[in-house]
């Protein structure tokens, strides 16, 4: 499992990208991505997602 950014809803502003700390946030084409070989939805820190508690859209969703 991990999340995913809804593109349309992404303003591309940069805010999760630093926040993950599994380096799985990186900038795309359209929006921000995540790659789901790298989120294990912070499970290593005890599952407090950092990316969705920054996102200003709220545009980071559980898949
Ligand atoms: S849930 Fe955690 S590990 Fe997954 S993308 Fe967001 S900040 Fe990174
Ligand atoms: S914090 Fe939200 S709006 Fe900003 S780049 Fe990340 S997913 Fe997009």
């Amino acid at each position: 499992m991990a999340n995913k950014i809804v593109v349309d809803d992404c303003t591309s502003c940069g805010a999760c990208e630093p926040e993950c700390p599994n380096t799985a946030i990186a900038s795309g084409d359209d929006a921000y991505v995540i790659d789901a070989e790298k989120c294990d939805e912070c499970a290593a820190q005890g599952g407090e997602m950092a990316c969705i508690a920054v996102c200003p859209t709220d545009c980071i969703v559980k898949v």
